[in-house]
C-alpha cells in the first residue's frame, strides 16, 4: 500500500476516487463521461452549481460574496489579484512570510507599487506579530499567504486591517482545513490541487463591491467582473476537475465539515511535531512553534542543517514502506510531510512510527 505525502498535486480521498471511477463512463445518467460533456449542458451546469453551493455551505459564505472558478492556478491569481484591485490607489501592501507570498509580490509589482510590510529575511520561519507591521493606510489591499507550503509557516491569526482596506489571502494549501470567517476578507483564493481536487481550477471568493475595479489592460481570462457576469463559464472550464472538486466538497460534508477537517489536521500535525520535539534535536523543524503549519511539516534529520546521508536513508526507508513524496522542496531541502485533508490519522501514525524507529536506530 502506498501513502502519499505529496505537497501538491496531492492525495485525494479514496472514496472520491472510487466514485470518479464508477461514474467515469456515465456521469449522472447522461451516458457520457463528464470529460465529454458540454460545459453549457444542464447536466454540467448542475455539477458546477452544486459544487459552489456546497462550498458556500461549508464555509458559511455571506451572500455579498461571489464564488468564481478560474484557471491559471495560484500563480494566475498572483496577477489577477493585482490586476483587479491594485488600480484603486496604485499601491498594495504585501506581507511576505515565505516563497509564495514573495512570488505574489513580485508579480503584483508589474501592475502597481508594492509595499513590503515586513523587513526582508534570509529564511522564512516565523510570522512577526502585527504590532511590528508597517501598513500603508492608502494601500488598495493587504495581501498575505495563510499557509506557506514550502516553508511550513501558517498564520495563527487573521491580520487586522482598516475597514476601508480589503484583506486578500492565498489559502491554496490550507483551504477547508480550518474554520475561517469569510467576512474578514476581501478576497480568498485557493488552487484546487492540495486540499480540494486535481490541478486545474482555482476557487476565488470575492466580496461583491470589489468586483469591477480592474485595470483597463486586465486580460478577460483574469477579470473578476467578466468571470462573475458569466458565472465562471466565460470560456471552457476544466469540467472534469470541477466535477471531482464537487465530490470532495460532498466528502468533507460527510466527514464533519470544516470542524471535522480541522480536528483531524490538529491531531495529524501534532503526531509529527511531537515526534520531532521529543527527538532531542535529531529531527529539527526550523519554524516557530506558534506558526507551524498543520498541513506541511518540514524537517531536517541529524542536525539543524540536515545530514544528507541520513535524510537520503530516511527517504529510502519511507519509500520501501510505501510512504512516498516526502522529499522537501528543493529550495529548503530535507523532508516535508504534507498532511492534507485526505491523509488519514492512521497513515500519519505510520509516518510517526517510522520516524521513531529511525531515531532509535540512528541517534548517537
Ligand atoms: N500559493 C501557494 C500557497 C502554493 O502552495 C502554490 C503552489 O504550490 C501556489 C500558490 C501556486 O500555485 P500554482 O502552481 O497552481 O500556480
Amino acid at each position: 500500500m502506498v501513502i502519499n505525502f505529496a505537497a501538491g498535486p496531492a492525495k485525494l480521498p479514496e472514496e472520491v476516487l472510487k466514485e470518479v471511477q464508477k461514474n467515469l463512463l456515465d456521469c449522472n445518467g447522461s451516458g457520457i463521461s463528464v470529460m465529454e460533456m458540454s460545459h453549457r449542458s444542464s447536466t454540467y451546469g448542475k455539477i458546477q452549481e452544486t459544487a459552489i453551493n456546497d462550498l458556500r455551505e461549508l464555509l458559511n459564505i455571506p451572500s455579498n460574496y461571489k464564488v468564481l472558478l478560474m484557471q491559471g492556478g495560484g500563480t494566475g491569481q498572483f496577477a489577477a489579484v493585482a490586476l483587479n484591485l491594485i488600480g484603486v490607489t496604485g499601491t498594495a501592501d504585501y506581507v511576505i512570510t515565505g516563497s509564495w507570498s514573495a512570488k505574489a509580490a513580485k508579480e503584483a509589482a508589474q501592475y502597481g507599487k508594492v509595499n513590503a510590510v515586513l523587513p526582508k529575511v534570509a529564511k522564512y520561519t516565523s510570522v512577526p506579530r502585527q504590532s511590528s507591521w508597517q501598513l500603508d493606510p492608502k494601500a488598495s489591499y493587504v495581501y498575505y499567504c495563510d499557509n506557506e507550503t514550502v516553508e511550513g509557516v501558517e498564520f495563527d491569526f487573521v491580520p487586522e486591517v482598516p475597514a476601508s482596506v480589503p484583506l486578500v489571502a492565498d489559502m491554496s494549501s490550507n483551504f477547508l482545513s480550518r474554520p475561517i470567517d469569510v467576512a474578514k476578507f476581501g478576497v480568498i483564493f485557493a488552487g484546487a490541487q492540495k486540499n480540494i481536487g486535481p490541478a486545474g481550477t482555482t476557487v476565488i471568493i470575492v466580496r461583491e463591491d470589489l468586483i469591477g475595479k480592474h485595470l483597463k489592460s486586465t486580460p478577460s481570462i483574469l477579470n473578476f467582473e467578466l468571470m462573475d457576469k458569466n458565472s465562471s463559464l466565460m470560456n471552457t472550464p476544466p469540467t472534469f476537475v470541477i466535477y471531482v472538486m464537487g465530490l470532495v466538497f460532498k466528502w468533507i460534508k460527510r466527514n464533519g465539515g470544516i470542524a471535522g477537517m480541522s480536528k483531524l489536521a490538529n491531531a495529524k500535525s501534532k503526531l509529527i511535531y511531537d515526534t520531532i520535539d521529543k527527538s532531542n534535536g535529531f529531527f529539527y523543524c526550523p519554524v516557530d512553534p506558534n506558526v507551524r503549519s498543520h498541513m506541511n511539516v518540514p524537517f531536517r534529520i541529524g542536525s539543524a542543517a540536515g545530514n544528507d546521508a541520513l535524510e537520503k536513508e530516511f527517504l529510502a526507508k519511507a519509500e520501501a514502506d510505501g510512504m512516498i513524496q516526502l522529499k522537501g522542496h528543493r529550495s529548503v531541502g530535507g523532508i516535508r510531510a504534507s498532511l492534507y485533508n485526505a491523509v488519514t490519522l492512521a497513515e500519519t501514525q505510520q509516518l510517526a512510527n517510522l520516524m521513531l524507529d529511525f531515531y532509535k536506530n540512528n541517534k548517537n
